[in-house]
């Protein structure tokens, strides 16, 4: 509780709305250590939710002669049913980009230097590692008061490992660009010229239609979940209304077998709206009797079958882990993360496995802690 002046002043609230705040832990300091990693920052608070006009995830920096202000990425609504969606919501022609799926970050530039904020408003050691070597300097030293608001993918990250895009290891594709202070995103145009101008990578355009053209879009997203992909956010070219996102069956299920794989730490606020979805996208696309029932199986099994496997794992004396790769430039890197990663509470094993060109591959294995417990307690006996 150091800097409630500066916070009040950068927040334009009065001091007694910020000690409030931060009693009912809304506002509340954000991961930091006094070392080379974070240099020339004193403290990193953060929005824990949303209040008094800031967005969950809102992070303040206060370095040595200022504070600034970082928003939160706002969240996208889902359409259930894309032809009325698109039609209610949007004024005129839509944009169509491609979802990724990886992890939101915002890219930021605090004292002269770049780093990677999560949708928590947390900077992340890994992340802050990757987007460096994206060649962002000059992006930030003509605009300071930018964000690039971007999704990081590949088959190698702490958060989300897909291997179904054209990324070796992990890289990141900006998808909009925010004044951090107002928390205001650019137009579309304006953002793709500034990124094509600095050789930023963006998320992939499928197209700018019409909004009766709507059944397209259907098509599209149907083709994108056949190549595993996640499906699309519709945006209004100039940003006047909130952009909608309408994801892919095959994407849907996705999530629902990582979330039953561990079921008692992600599964049942998971499963309602997802099976939701899926009655009204087969309405939509106009199914018949072998699709339907296709689709049936596909839901099924996304929830039975990787609860079976964490069942038999669990009897056959394994612990229910979910266990992936990152590879790292400096071992500060990894030991930094590790220290970061148990701070959120996660129960992490790091090993570093080998040195291969210039970069250590560490494997992490990672307890859910929840489900092995209920299985655990389920086997010998204990009643639900
Ligand atoms: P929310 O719905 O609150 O944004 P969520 O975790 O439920 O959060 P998702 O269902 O993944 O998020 O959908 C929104 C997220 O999709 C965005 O926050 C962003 O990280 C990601 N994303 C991927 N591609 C795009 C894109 N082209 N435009 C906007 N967001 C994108
Ligand atoms: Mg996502």
């Amino acid at each position: 509780m150091d800097h409630i002046k500066e916070l009040s002043e950068i927040l334009n609230l009065d001091v007694q709305r910020v000690k409030s705040l931060f009693r009912s832990h809304v506002l509340t300091t954000s991961f930091f250590e006094k070392s080379g990693f974070f240099s020339g920052i004193s403290a990193l608070y953060r929005f824990d939710k949303a209040s008094s006009g800031y967005e969950k995830g809102t992070l303040i920096a206060i370095t040595e002669d200022e504070g600034s202000i970082f928003r939160g990425y706002p969240k996208i609504r889902r359409a259930m049913l894309l032809g009325p969606a698109i039609e209610k919501r949007f004024p005129g022609r839509v944009v169509v980009e491609e979802k990724l799926n990886g992890y939101n970050i915002r890219i930021c530039m605090i004292n002269d230097r770049i780093f990677a904020v999560t949708r928590g408003g947390f900077i992340c050691p890994f992340t802050t590692e990757v987007v460096r070597e994206g060649n962002l300097d000059e992006f930030f030293f003509e605009n300071p008061d930018l964000m690039l608001c971007a999704e990081v993918v590949g088959p190698e990250n702490p958060y989300v490992q897909k291997d179904v895009y054209e990324v070796d290891s992990v890289d990141f594709f900006v998808f909009d660009i925010m004044d951090r202070r107002s928390g205001k995103l650019l137009p579309f145009s304006e953002r793709k010229e500034l990124c094509e101008n600095h050789g930023i990578k963006q998320v992939p355009l499928l197209g700018i239609f019409e909004k009766r053209k709507w059944k397209r879009i259907l098509e599209i997203v149907r083709e994108l979940g056949e190549r595993g992909r996640e499906g699309v956010v519709i945006k209004d070219p100039e940003m006047r209304v909130p952009p909608v996102k309408y994801t892919s069956s095959q994407s849907n299920c996705g999530d629902l077998k990582y979330a039953f794989t561990y079921f008692n730490d992600y599964g049942s606020s998971f499963v309602f709206s997802r099976v939701v979805r899926e009655a009204f996208q087969s309405v939509e696309l106009g199914e018949d009797k072998d699709e339907l029932r296709e689709r049936c199986l596909r839901v099924g099994e996304s929830i039975i079958l990787p609860m079976v496997e964490s069942i038999t794992r669990k009897m056959k004396g394994d612990r229910i882990t979910e266990k992936f790769r990152i590879r790292v430039k400096s071992p500060e890197t990894a030991e930094l993360f590790e220290r970061y990663m148990r701070r959120m509470g996660l129960k992490v094993h790091f090993s570093v496995l080998e040195k291969v060109d210039g970069r250590y591959i560490v494997e992490v294995e990672k307890l859910m802690s929840s489900t092995d417990d209920k299985i655990d307690s389920i086997l010998n006996g204990e009643l639900w």
